[in-house]
């Protein structure tokens, strides 16, 4: 925990606000986490309460720096929706209703007194991943990080990409199939309608349906079944359950060629809860990708597995603070 006998260095406050719990922490520019917490939010819908745990989990982490002799360079904040960058307002943010449309920027930079640095939550973890994580040493990467949805962030030159209004990288609303099932967004046959966590709970039920592999998911209530249950059934050996994985590796393996075509990237780095499905996954990406990128180096972009786990939007969120020239 002592940092006595090398040099010091400047921390950055990073806060990351998720549907359910609030993490903060002091992150280093050696990418060291001091004073990390997370508490339950118990109300989501509320922006009072909100900007209250956002910046009361600040002043905490500010006093534990104090407390410590560190020195703080900023304070940086994520959220899952789409962050407008010139009025620092999140849109669209489904599991923090108490957010959507407020002016967050504003509201917190009032309460604490100083300049707050905001990113969406991908975006954040992209950069946590950047400085710290499965993407150093890259000057461009996409982050894809799959959960109950599919959020994107681009390091492009080294910087965080986010766009002529702040909305880009919606990795998850690639269109896949122009024929495919709406969704929420207004189109049709996005990727996150295949590879989010109800697109892939879908594929499972389908094939159970068809009757042709016998699974354990079948003893499960239809109603509970999640993408973690499809992860370990497939760990344990489950033929129907790695089937699943490998059409949702498939799904994906078919928009990542839009982002290598597009981008020209280093590597691709795959975060989030269905990630650590690991081989029986990233192997169907993989083959996806093989012959049907353009070139020969398109064909070897790596898909990695990101690194920083779930503190990776929190990191992010402090080496925004500590480098707001890369956000
Ligand atoms: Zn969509």
């Amino acid at each position: 925990m002592s940092i006595m006998g090398r040099q010091p260095i400047r921390w950055g406050i990073g806060i990351d606000v998720g549907g359910s719990s609030i993490k903060s922490g002091l992150v280093g520019e050696d990418g060291t986490v001091e004073a990390f917490a997370q508490h339950r939010l118990e109300r989501v819908d509320e922006a009072g309460l909100l900007l209250n745990a956002i910046s009361g989990e600040a002043t905490r982490a500010r006093q534990q720096a104090e407390a410590l002799g560190f020195e703080v360079a900023g304070v940086g904040v994520c959220a899952p929706g789409s962050l407008e960058t010139a009025t620092g307002i999140i849109h669209k943010a489904p599991n923090l209703p108490g957010l959507d449309r407020l002016p967050l920027r504003d509201r917190l930079t009032e309460a604490l007194a100083g300049p707050i640095h905001l990113a969406n939550d991908v975006n954040a973890a992209a950069l946590g991943e950047s400085c710290f994580g499965a993407g150093q040493g890259h000057r461009h990467f996409a982050m894809v990080a799959l959960g109950t949805g599919i959020g994107g962030g681009l390091i492009l030159d080294g910087r965080l990409y986010t766009g002529a209004a702040g909305f880009a990288a919606e990795i998850g609303h690639i269109v896949v199939d122009p024929d495919g099932p709406a969704c929420p967004c207004g189109n049709v046959g996005c990727l996150e309608r295949y590879a989010g966590a109800a697109g892939i709970v879908e594929t499972a039920r389908r094939l159970l349906a068809d009757g042709d592999i016998e699974s354990p998911l079948a003893a499960l209530p239809e109603d509970r079944l999640t993408p973690e249950h499809i992860s370990e059934a497939a760990a344990a050996g489950d033929a129907l359950s790695r089937q699943v994985l490998a059409e949702t590796g498939r799904w994906l393996g078919i928009a990542f060629i839009t982002l290598i075509n597009l981008l020209d990237p280093e590597c691709i780095v795959l975060g989030g809860g269905v990630a650590q499905a690991g081989a029986p996954l990233f192997d169907a990406i993989r083959s996806t990708l093989e012959g049907r990128t353009m070139s020969s180096t398109a064909r070897s972009v790596p898909v990695v597995a990101a690194r920083l786990g779930t503190q990776a939007g929190m990191v992010g969120a402090g080496a925004l603070a500590l480098w707001p020239e890369r956000g």
